[in-house]
């Protein structure tokens, strides 16, 4: 249970005269403030901040910092959003004055290693993506899947097929892939899915004609699903002139295994603080690196950075380009912490990462299912999505109810009520960092979980410092002063 100090504001533990450190008498000659400032520009009163001890301020925000869960403190099996763990070395490397001190505006002769470095890694993403140019440019995968639409775009526009303005989206798609078609300029389309999750061919069929521009499809998709019908979906979308874009928010399945460019998407982006580790969640930073085929190259933002024979510069005069969708060239740290994730595994080990990962997954879902339905197969990718519709049915139990009680049991929950086409879903992502005891375990907290009485799991969580938010009101409108209640 929490420590009740630890929830205490620290204006609430300030005593008046209460000092963390006091210095000896200045013998600097004094001046005041009123000498050197006009009338008026001074406060009559000095700021009602809290005073405190050192104790104080070090329990305060050190207790802070436990409140959420995280990665380093608990198991965190939020599926589609990868939340393995962060290997501190690459925190190290991150952290390294010769990254962190950089400044953007310095001449490109003085960052010839970090060019080198971000030129190496956009060589690595090729060569995982199976596509051959690359930005680091934009800001999270989101930011990834915009900025390729508006290079598919230009690239229609340039090539005089301007009536290409339709992007259709499987209804299992990750929200974003729907709101950057919009954002882009594009309208949407939804295709349906079939029951056991996979594109449904047919529709496909009859919605792609001359107004398609992209299909945007994630493999393997947010039901765990590889979807095999892959290479007959790039035949129907090829053929109508339209292009594939492929959401790699799930490239932990398939490191090194399967390549995105080997089985017919033309422009995908990477998730780095999802497949490549970064420390993520909170709201960022991450980074949405675009890779395309080689006629896409033109259009991609620049600057490009290119080697040369004295060595790398970043290239601004190119023609074609969408021009820059963030500023300097991304988020450098992100992308450090991911070049040296590629680099410790190498290319033996990124398929191994993604064999750890499936069989992870499976081994979960073997066992969960004896508890929760899981409506789309016995066997699954890097995750699998179960249902709480059959325990809603029967004892009015819900997932939001067992995602509460789960936090109370030592868990981060799994993302809950997406895909939108399952019911009560509950989608579960391991990740291949967790031992066998780690998973029997929240197994075993489920299974105890589904055995307690209702009015307790409605109740929870029962541990934590917030209970139940409203979450939509706590994320548009969220309170963050603190008001002294009087
Ligand atoms: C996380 C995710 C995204 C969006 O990526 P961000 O980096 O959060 O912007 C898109 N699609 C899928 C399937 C995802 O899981």
């Amino acid at each position: 249970m929490r420590n009740r100090q630890a929830t205490r504001l620290i204006f609430e533990l300030s005593r008046p005269g209460r000092r963390a450190h006091r210095l000896p008498p200045s013998d600097v000659p004094q001046f005041e403030l009123s000498d050197i400032y006009p009338p008026g520009a001074l406060n009559a009163q000095p700021p009602a901040l809290p005073e405190v001890a050192e104790p104080d301020v070090v329990r305060h925000f050190t207790n802070l910092s436990t409140l959420n869960m995280s990665v380093d403190t608990h198991f965190y099996p939020l599926g589609s959003c990868t939340m393995k763990y962060n290997p501190k070395r690459n925190e190290n490397a991150a952290g390294l004055p010769g990254v962190v001190d950089l400044h953007p505006w310095q001449d490109d002769s003085t960052v010839q290693g970090m060019l080198e470095l971000l030129f190496e890694l956009q060589g690595y993403l090729a060569e995982i993506a199976g596509l051959p140019a690359v930005s680091l440019q934009p800001a999270a995968g989101a930011h990834g899947e915009l900025t390729a639409l508006m290079v598919a775009a230009a690239y229609f526009r340039d090539a005089g097929q301007a009536e290409r303005t339709t992007v259709l989206v499987p209804d299992s798609a990750h929200g974003t892939n729907p709101a950057s078609a919009r954002m882009a300029g594009f309208r949407t389309v939804t295709i349906a899915s079939r029951a056991d999750g996979t594109v449904d061919l047919d529709q496909l069929k009859s919605r792609v004609d001359h107004t398609t521009a992209v299909f945007m499809i994630t493999n393997p998709n947010t039901l765990g699903k590889f979807d095999a019908q892959m290479e007959q979906i790039a035949e129907v979308v090829h053929a109508a002139g339209g292009l594939i874009y492929l959401d790699g928010a799930n490239m932990n399945a398939i490191l090194g295994i399967a390549r995105p460019g080997d089985f017919g998407a033309d422009m995908m982006h990477f998730n780095p603080h999802k497949t490549f580790s970064g420390p993520h969640g909170g709201g960022g930073p991450g980074a949405g690196p675009i890779c395309v085929r080689d006629f896409l190259e033109p259009y991609l933002p620049i600057p490009r950075i290119v080697r040369t024979a004295t060595g790398y510069r970043l290239q601004e005069n190119e023609p074609k380009s969408i021009g820059r969708v963030r500023s300097f060239l991304g988020n450098i740290g992100v992308l450090v912490r991911a070049y040296c994730y590629i680099r410790t595994y190498g290319g033996d080990g990124l398929p191994e990462v993604s064999r750890h990962a499936v069989l992870n997954a499976n081994y979960l879902l073997a066992r969960l299912r004896r508890h929760l339905p899981v409506p789309h197969g016995d066997r699954c990718m890097h995750e699998f999505v179960a249902s709480a519709a059959q325990v809603k049915k029967a004892r009015g139990i819900t997932a939001m109810d067992i995602a509460k009680r789960l936090l109370d049991y030592g868990f981060h929950a799994p993302t809950v009520y997406f895909p939108l086409t399952v019911p009560e879903a509950m989608m579960i992502e391991p990740t291949e960092t967790e031992s066998r005891e780690t998973l029997d375990a929240f197994v075993d907290a489920i299974e105890q979980i589904l055995q307690e009485p209702a009015e307790t799991l409605r109740a929870a969580p029962l541990s934590t410092v917030i209970r139940r938010p409203d979450e939509v009101r706590a994320a548009r409108q969220p309170i963050v002063k603190w008001t002294p209640s009087t």
